[in-house]
């Protein structure tokens, strides 16, 4: 079980009850597990949610029972909770749960159902009710809900941040010529869980050299040698919350061109948190990060967006990216209590690439940076 306090969790239903409402929805079935688990504090693999004005009916099956059981008395315990125990399968539950409770308009997760599953549910709703049975796609309601955080998420991903921030320093003693990529990776992810975490929060990136140069490259059997920019992009699951951070290294003296691209990156990644405050637009703190790299002569060369949102998936609203015309036709304005990474990087083709990453929480009076490591240049 998570710890988000059951005053919170009431706070969430309630938003939640509000959409329900807007929408004309009777009950909304939640299958995404992260969504599950910010209503709910659950942290199980199996379960299926349903919100009503009224209450929660929570499936699940009998290995996860206890659990939930003992999770009530505490004050962590979800109120409002009903739970149903699985008879059959999740889905012929959750057909039969909605019977008894008499709903008619039914709002469902459309990212979060396979197509067979709906199929199913669908038939056997209409089946089971007739034609007031409506079966109701619904895009984002929780997520909606999850981009700007409460206290207590406040709270537990500031530690995670803090505790990355030890990893990062420790990380940095740990590189060194002669290792290769992978023994690198697999000295930051036990630091990652020696430093209290459940785990990687993400496959750790360890790109060194000319490997440098893509963004999502997997750690290989490259030897680390002078001369090298090393990328290094890790994160953590703390208390169920994701945190993500990148450092990009060199082994040994930089030559004249590493240091005039890492330099770049780096203006670009302080100007871009300074950027940072209630009411910008998220497409216009990525635009200072790339008018940046710009100036550098280095825009062609940034291939990704500025950032993502941090919270219980380690990408998450809001993206941090290029204003596309054709569909990015809202200005969304990122608010007080968004967390979200800030990462320019620089990938030169055949020669390498830097990235610098850190997470940071609008504030109402701005911007709080909630990982805290050196950004200078470190000659390992
Ligand atoms: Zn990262
Ligand atoms: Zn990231």
């Amino acid at each position: 079980m998570s710890h988000a306090p059951t005053t919170l969790l009431s706070r969430r239903h309630q938003q939640i009850r509000t959409r329900l409402e807007a929408e004309r929805l009777d009950a909304l079935v939640v299958t995404s597990r992260p969504n599950i688990l910010y209503l709910t504090n659950f942290t199980g693999s199996s379960a299926i949610l349903v919100v009503t004005p009224e209450g929660l009916e929570f499936i699940t099956d009998f290995r996860y029972v206890t659990a939930v059981e003992a999770a009530r008395a505490t004050e962590y315990g979800c109120p409002g909770l009903r739970l149903a125990l699985v008879e059959g399968s999740y889905d012929a539950t959750l057909v039969a749960r909605l019977r008894a409770l008499g709903v008619g308009r039914v709002g469902f997760e459309a990212a979060h159902l396979s197509v067979a599953r709906h199929a199913w549910l669908s038939t056997s709703w209409t089946q089971a009710v007739g034609e007031q049975g409506q079966f109701v796609a619904t895009e984002g309601i929780v997520e909606h809900a999850r981009v700007r955080k409460d206290e207590y998420e406040i709270r537990t991903i500031r530690e995670a941040a803090r505790r990355l921030s030890v990893v990062a320093q420790q990380v940095l003693a740990d590189v060194h010529a002669g290792l290769t990529e992978r023994d690198v990776a697999f000295l930051i992810d036990a630091r990652i869980r020696k430093g209290g975490f459940e785990r990687s929060a993400f496959d750790t990136i360890v790109a060194s050299g000319a490997n440098g140069a893509l963004p999502h490259a997997h750690p290989g059997d490259r030897v680390l040698a002078r001369g090298d920019l090393v990328v290094l992009d890790f994160g953590g699951v703390y208390d169920s919350y994701c945190v993500d951070l990148t450092r990009t290294v060199s082994i040994g003296t930089a030559s004249e061109r590493a240091r005039f691209v890492y330099d770049a990156v780096r203006d670009a990644h302080d100007r871009a948190i300074a950027a940072v405050r209630p009411g910008i637009s998220r497409f216009d703190i990525d635009a200072v990060a790339r008018d940046t790299l710009g100036t550098h002569g280095l825009a062609e060369v940034f291939g990704h967006g500025t950032g993502h949102g941090l919270g219980l998936e380690v990408h998450e609203d809001p993206r941090l990216a290029k204003r596309r015309p054709d569909t990015d036709t809202r200005d969304e304005s990122v608010l007080p209590g968004m967390v979200f990474t800030i990462e320019p990087g620089a990938y030169l083709p055949e020669w390498g690439g830097v990235r610098i990453e850190d997470d940071v929480l609008v504030t109402a009076g701005g911007v709080d940076l909630l990982t805290d490591v050196t950004t200078e240049l470190q000659e390992l």
